[in-house]
């Protein structure tokens, strides 16, 4: 066997409802499913299908969450994968692991009734990075290539279709083959969430957590510019262990200023350590 790791979920339960902010970005999404929801109107009009979607922006950011919408938005099957794990020292190795990915999808989309699938890989950058760059190109080069000639292959006439959702937050380093009609042409930013967005991110992550009256997100939100949703996610995961901890049963709003600054404090000195 190839012993990679593919994260395989049928159809993942998260919807575009559990995603915080982002507006733009889901309508630019949804926008786009709808295209692939259609494929018979598609067809008829001769309309180029939908076969790839780049998801642009920093990390933590909800591009994952997107894409597992999109599966549940669509009915598809959904199958994650990281770019890195298409790195390896023997060539080819990259490219079959490449066309087992598309052809686990159309198994998997057959073994569960369903007529898509969506094949989401991250850090796509690390595969697909301009070609005749890297060290050992070679590798590199038949893996995109292969890439590129399952994606070119993909037909709306069979019976499951595939679309390729990728992510990275390294847009610049990517071939821009890529990027060529029929293959990622539609890209979609995935910005750091706006004051709004925050609030509706800690509103998401605090829904099912016990909280004092004291608590009000909108100054929170206001007191966490640039915070990514990850970010947010352990602002709130962080108040409730000390809450938990101070033996509180609620949550305070002192504990979410600690954790504010926990997580502030993380940041820096991660930035720190990779430097
Ligand atoms: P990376 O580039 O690091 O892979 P990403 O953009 O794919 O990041 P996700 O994996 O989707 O980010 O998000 C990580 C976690 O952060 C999510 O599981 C969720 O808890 C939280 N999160 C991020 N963005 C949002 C959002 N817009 N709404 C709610 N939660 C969010």
């Amino acid at each position: 066997g190839m012993n990679r790791k593919v994260d395989a979920t049928a159809t993942p339960l998260v919807t575009f409802q559990d995603i915080g902010g982002q507006r733009a970005a889901k309508n630019e999404l949804i926008e786009a499913l709808d295209f692939v929801l259609r494929p018979r109107a598609i067809e008829r009009l001769g309309i180029r299908p939908l076969k790839g979607i780049l998801l642009t922006g920093p990390p933590g950011t909800g591009k994952t969450l997107l894409a597992k919408a999109a599966a549940q938005y669509t009915e598809s099957v959904f199958l994650a994968a990281s770019g890195s794990e298409f790195v390896e020292v023997y060539a080819g190795v990259g490219a079959q692991r490449v066309r087992q990915l598309f052809r686990d999808a159309r198994s998997l989309a057959k073994r569960e009734g369903r007529q898509s699938a969506i094949i989401f890989i991250d850090e796509i950058e690390v595969m697909a990075g301009r070609r005749g760059q890297h060290q050992s190109h070679l590798e590199y080069d038949q893996t995109l290539n292969q890439l590129l000639v399952e994606m070119d292959g993909m037909a709306t006439h069979e019976d499951v279709r595939i679309l390729v959702i990728a992510a990275t937050n390294r847009a610049d380093l990517l071939d821009p083959a890529l990027m060529r009609p029929g293959r990622f042409d539609r890209l979609v930013r995935v910005d750091l969430p706006d004051r709004e967005g925050r609030e509706a991110i800690l509103a998401l992550h605090t829904q099912n957590k016990p909280m004092a009256d004291d608590v009000d997100l909108a100054v929170l939100a206001r007191e966490t510019y640039g915070f990514s949703g990850a970010h947010l996610e352990s602002v709130c995961n962080e108040a409730a262990i000390l809450a938990l901890r101070e033996g509180n049963d609620r949550i305070t709003m002192a504990h979410f200023k600690a954790a504010v600054d926990k997580v502030l404090l993380g940041e820096k000195l991660d930035r720190h350590l990779s430097r």
